[in-house]
């Protein structure tokens, strides 16, 4: 029996994942903690709820002699660490707050893993789910590979940066057993309103303005978050220790074509008038710092572990538009 510490379990991608795990291993337990911020939702969490191998502890994880207890009181063996303030709009305004949980908290977590692991580390590993964003951006061409130089350029990618670099200096200075994977931007169901995504797709079902920063020519490269989920799996059991790999979905889209194929679908299933909704985009002053382009090469992911993602965009958003016109008509 395996005991798994998730953590940031009742956000977004981290209730897919506890949920995957909780369904698909049996024979591990699953302790989720989160101190459910404004991002979390144990509502997210009700199918596997009172499953057996599911146990939710409400958790600051920069709380660092708590977390301690919970690694020992639940004889923690391997994390996957997912807590975080995730926002970049957020970061821009407090960025204290990112420092504290991304960095601080991510630290509390390594120093729990080793202390509690007495520096026996057979058998155990510790997680970290990154992002894209501490690459910084690209011009019109090229591709993040692992190798590409860490460059953040708001307090949301400077935090998730630091903490990559913690999770790093464990393994070079403790031999702590870690794996990294840095991932491009998640889209699906269960995601918190205010990220693109669900944000235009609540706008446009309710019939409110469509913010658009800048001239929308931003682009980002889109990941169905269960494609995330599947990646994550395949590194977490078979990744060697100290790896790093890039995620991606190889959907380059800007801003602008996300919001046209968001109005042309939503329209039509709502039975609307074609494009009816095309009036509601409204381009608002440009992000502070906006990153012009993300793109992921995920060949290292692909050639080692045999992973690639299995929807389309296409198909993945409608499911998501899906899920979210059910819930909100
Ligand atoms: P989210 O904001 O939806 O969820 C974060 C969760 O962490 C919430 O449940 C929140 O309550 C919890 N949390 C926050 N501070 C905490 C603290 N101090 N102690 C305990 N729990 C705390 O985030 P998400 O989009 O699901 O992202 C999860 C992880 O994946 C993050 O580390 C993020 O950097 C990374 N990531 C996200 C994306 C994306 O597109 N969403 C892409 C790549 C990587």
């Amino acid at each position: 029996m395996k005991n798994v510490l998730i953590t940031g379990g009742a956000g977004f991608i981290g209730s897919h994942l506890v949920k995957f795990f909780v369904k698909n291993y049996p024979d591990c337990n699953i302790i989720n903690i989160d101190n459910l911020t404004y991002a979390g939702d144990l509502n997210n969490l009700r199918e596997i709820e009172d499953q057996p191998n599911y146990r939710f502890i409400k958790q600051d994880i920069c709380d660092f002699s708590e977390a301690k207890k919970i690694f020992i009181k639940e004889k923690i063996d391997s994390v996957i660490h997912l807590a975080a303030e995730s926002h970049v709009d957020r970061s821009i305004l407090d960025p204290f707050s990112f420092a504290k949980t991304n960095v601080l908290g991510t630290l509390s977590l390594l120093q729990a893993s080793k202390i509690s692991w007495k520096d026996n580390f057979k058998n155990k590993l510790f997680y970290h789910v990154s992002t894209d964003e501490v690459y910084g951006t690209l011009g019109e061409k090229g591709l993040f590979t692992e190798n590409t130089p860490y460059d953040p350029h708001s307090p949301y990618s400077a935090s998730k940066a630091s903490s990559d670099h913690f999770v790093r200096a464990f393994y070079d200075t403790y031999k702590l057993p870690i794996v990294i994977s840095n991932c491009s931007n998640n889209y699906g169901p269960y995601q918190y309103p205010e990220k693109l995504i669900p944000l235009f797709i609540n706008n446009i079902i309710n019939n409110n303005p469509i913010p658009i920063y800048g001239d929308g020519n931003n682009i980002r490269d889109w990941l169905y978050v269960k494609d995330h989920i599947s990646a994550i799996d395949l590194i977490f059991h078979n990744s060697k220790i100290g790896k790093t790999y890039n995620i991606g979905g190889n959907n380059e889209i800007s801003n602008n074509e996300i919001a046209k194929i968001l109005i042309k679908k939503i329209d039509k299933k709502l039975g609307r008038k074609s494009n009816k909704s095309i009036k509601l985009i409204k381009y608002v002053d440009d992000r502070l710092g906006h990153d012009k382009r993300y793109a992921i090469d995920s060949s290292k992911i692909k050639n080692e572990l045999g992973w690639e993602p299995k929807y389309t965009f296409d198909r993945g958003i409608d499911k998501t538009i899906d899920w979210y016109i059910n819930k909100l008509t």
